[in-house]
């Protein structure tokens, strides 16, 4: 990143040194202006843009990754899904929802990109994530749900939707 001279504003300055602070979060560096030779001081933090959530009735919020990871615990209670295939899972989420340059992004994406890499992970989990994620509205689109994921799956797999009691 070029940085302009805080005294003499020219375009091109230097770094002559250049060190993390803060646990890496930030970038501290010495420049020197290469026109008048003024050194000055800037810190870099590293940043996220915000990410905004826009939820089905219009209400917008922040994205919040904790928030998604609880639910995605609740959902995998009792599998064999691990933690860190969660943690996973949650970073490769967010690594595409920041990755696709939108600022505000609608929270049935975020439920989609969640659910399709759950369900590679485990069905019960799946299902569960997403009747809370979707709440369904009435039980036909539970079932809609349920027979698309069974013709996604291998017999063996759907058999252990099945034994889920709806
Ligand atoms: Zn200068």
């Amino acid at each position: 990143m070029n940085m302009q001279c805080s005294h003499c504003h020219h375009a091109d300055t230097k770094v002559i040194e250049s060190r993390d602070v803060a646990d890496g979060e930030a970038i501290r560096r010495r420049r020197e202006c290469i026109n008048c030779q003024h050194r000055f001081t800037t810190y870099e933090r590293i940043e996220r843009p915000q990410l905004i959530v826009i939820k089905n009735d219009g209400t917008r919020q922040l994205f919040n990754r904790d928030k998604l990871l609880a639910g995605l615990y609740r959902a995998c209670e009792k599998t064999s899904v691990t933690s860190l295939q969660l943690e996973r899972l949650v970073a490769n989420v967010e690594e595409e929802l920041y990755g696709c340059g939108e600022s505000e992004i609608p929270s049935a994406k975020v439920g989609e990109l969640v659910m399709q890499r759950l369900a590679d992970l485990n069905d019960v989990a799946y299902v569960r994530f997403a009747s809370v994620y979707r709440r369904f509205k009435d039980i036909a689109s539970f079932e809609h749900e349920l027979s698309q994921i069974r013709e996604l799956k291998s017999n063996e797999k759907s058999r252990a939707v099945k034994e889920l009691k709806l």
